[in-house]
């Protein structure tokens, strides 16, 4: 397995807006999604520790850009999640703010995890990051969580539908199971890849350079 790097992520601090992150230096790889698609579930599953993502929903730290250092060079980050039911305007507009905000200028972010859940159609926001991600030569890889809910077959199809729709932001995109961790290494080679800074994904790489 190659995800042992992974396991050593550590709890670093929550930030508000971008002023608040860690100094801007080495490669970070972030991960967003819609509430409930299992992001928790997928940094669980890649550092293989439940603890990290209940650091995340701490109450309060939700809305939060949420670090995790894996070495003095490098990091994971767990960006806000998006599309909860009743949230008001005024926090609908934080949450764009911020993380268009550090995706645009976040030097030190390598590549970003988009989760979804296997079962949905991108929705606006899973539209737009990669539209935001494209317009900075930033890499994104889509996990399909929760492929354990779907036939072989049905996954296939799913892929190949959410695929067609997200390549043409060159977006790769993969079937996941956080429950069965299915999928578990073709991802994790990604964002090691990303923090090693060997582009092995195939995708064009950010203008930054590690260390
Ligand atoms: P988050 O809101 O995106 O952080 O989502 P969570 O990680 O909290 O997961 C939301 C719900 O989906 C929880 O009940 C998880 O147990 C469930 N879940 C997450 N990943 C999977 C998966 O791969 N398969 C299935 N069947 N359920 C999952």
């Amino acid at each position: 397995m190659s995800d042992n790097f992974l396991r050593r992520a550590e709890f670093l601090l929550s930030a508000h807006t971008l002023d608040q992150c860690p100094e801007d230096s080495g490669r970070e790889v972030a991960f967003v999604g819609r509430s409930n698609a299992g992001k928790s579930s997928v940094i669980n599953a890649l550092t293989g520790k439940r603890g990290l993502a209940r650091t995340s929903k701490t109450p309060g730290r939700t809305q939060l850009i949420n670090f995790f250092i894996l070495d003095a060079h490098r990091r994971l980050v767990d960006l806000p999640g998006f599309g909860f039911a009743k949230v008001p305007p005024s926090m609908q507009a934080h949450w764009f703010r911020t993380v268009n905000d550090y995706l645009q200028r976040r030097r030190s972010l390598a590549g970003l995890i988009l989760i979804m859940d296997v079962r949905r159609n991108p929705g606006t926001e899973e539209t737009q990051i990669p539209a935001w991600c494209e317009a900075v030569g930033l890499p994104v890889h889509v996990l399909l969580n929760k492929a354990d809910k779907l036939s072989f077959g049905a996954g296939s199809r799913r892929l190949l539908a959410v695929r067609s729709t997200l390549e043409q932001h060159g977006c790769t995109v993969q079937l996941f199971s956080a429950r069965d961790r299915s999928g578990l290494e073709e991802a994790a080679v990604v964002v090691q890849g990303w923090l090693a800074g060997d582009g092995n994904n195939g995708t064009a790489q950010k203008k930054n350079s590690p260390g």
